[in-house]
């Protein structure tokens, strides 16, 4: 198998694997047991936020663990407008993950002051044209890199911007593939997930900067200091700080190797299929994704495209939500103004640390052809 989908996951890395298997066997203590094997537990997890914390600028007491973006994302959101109750409005843009976009929609719902900014056609935010949003009381959360295109936002310039706001950022997708600093973009809240780095699926962070007033959006024990409640899971802390502290030390030849081939890639596509749209900059954007959608989108049929690529064994995916059946357009590219028939028949190609060019190669004759058929 071709796999091309490593914004959706990656593979566990064998020495990710290997550090975690001691504490799902022997290490099974409960961190917050003060006997032997509960404080060793616990060492674990601080060493692990230790470490995640250094690799991103932070202190140690500015890391939750959470299960993963998604949670990261919600506890964020959710008490800053309720159990922390630091801001009264959110603002946002249109082109965030889900985990981003259906917890603001419920927070609207609830009477909370909701606003989702636009973006241009390569899918980048206006920060001069946000700066009006600027004032106290204000959560503004954008995501560094964008999971179906790549684009990266101008972060820096949004803090320059909007200095008053609390300023969150989603780095699910970026972190560990490109520099993270939370200092430098003058982050106040940052999520992270594992499973994009190599670590295993169901762990991630959230960063709280100190001085904030945080409040847990899940109330239970009193793990993580008050703010995120439920018994540690040691085994996959572990795994995530195995792999972030591999992603940081190797990013730039990852960057390097996957950059390379998705520009040939990006070449070999442009060569062989007429008609393409590449939805991914050639600036601003992560090194590994490459999105392209078709000018003549209504002769296609995105998910006929994907079933045929993974009966050839690629698999790669878009951006399109299957609702009870039916393909809807991707809401990033129709951000970005794409039309709703390209929207809806968009691929993309996410390459990884593994990927070969042998592999570039097939994945263009492939799609070569099959769009090649469609068209006849
Ligand atoms: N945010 C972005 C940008 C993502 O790409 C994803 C996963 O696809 C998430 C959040 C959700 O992260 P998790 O799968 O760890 O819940």
């Amino acid at each position: 198998m071709i796999y091309f989908d490593n914004s959706a996951t990656t593979k566990i890395d064998e020495h990710v694997l290997e550090a975690m298997l001691p504490w799902l066997r022997e290490e099974y203590g409960n961190a917050s047991s003060t006997y032997m094997l509960g404080r060793r537990a616990r060492v674990a997890i601080e060493s692990a936020r230790e470490e995640l914390a250094s690799l991103i600028n932070a202190h140690p007491a500015e890391i939750v663990f959470t299960s993963g973006g998604t949670e990261a994302n919600n506890t964020v959101l959710k008490s800053c407008l309720v159990e922390s109750a630091l801001a009264q409005r959110i603002i946002s843009s249109k082109t965030e993950h889900h985990a981003i976009l259906h917890p603001l929609a419920e927070v609207e719902r609830q009477g909370y002051e909701v606003l989702l900014a636009d973006v241009d056609e390569w899918g980048r935010v206006n920060p001069a044209e946000l700066a009006k949003h600027n004032s106290k009381g204000t959560v503004l959360s954008i995501m560094h890199a964008n999971n179906e295109t790549g684009c990266i936002q101008p972060l820096q310039e949004l803090r320059e911007q909007l200095p008053d706001v609390f300023l969150h950022s989603d780095a699910v997708q970026s972190f560990g593939k490109i520099p993270f600093d939370v200092q430098e973009m003058g982050l106040d809240f940052a999520s992270f997930s594992a499973h994009k780095i190599h670590g295993p699926k169901g762990i991630g962070a959230l960063f709280v900067r100190k001085g904030i007033d945080f409040k847990a959006h899940q109330q239970g024990g009193g793990q993580e200091r008050n703010r995120r409640a439920g018994t540690e899971a040691v085994a996959l802390i572990v795994g995530f700080q195995h792999a972030a502290r591999t992603a940081v030390a190797e990013h730039e030849s990852r960057a390097a190797h996957t950059a390379r081939l998705v520009a040939l890639l990006r070449h070999e596509l442009r060569q062989r299929i007429p008609q393409l749209r590449i939805n991914t900059p050639t600036e601003y954007a992560l090194p590994h994704i490459l999105n392209l959608s078709f000018l003549d989108a209504e002769k296609l049929d995105g998910e006929a495209i994907l079933q045929m690529m993974d009966m050839k064994g690629i698999a790669c995916s878009n951006g399109s939500a299957c609702v009870s059946g039916t393909m809807q357009p991707s809401h990033v590219l129709a951000a970005m103004g794409r039309p709703d028939a390209e929207a809806k028949a968009a691929v993309r190609f996410s390459l990884s640390k593994d990927s070969t060019e042998a592999e570039v190669y097939r994945v263009v004759e492939v799609m070569a052809e099959i769009i090649a058929g469609m068209r006849s």
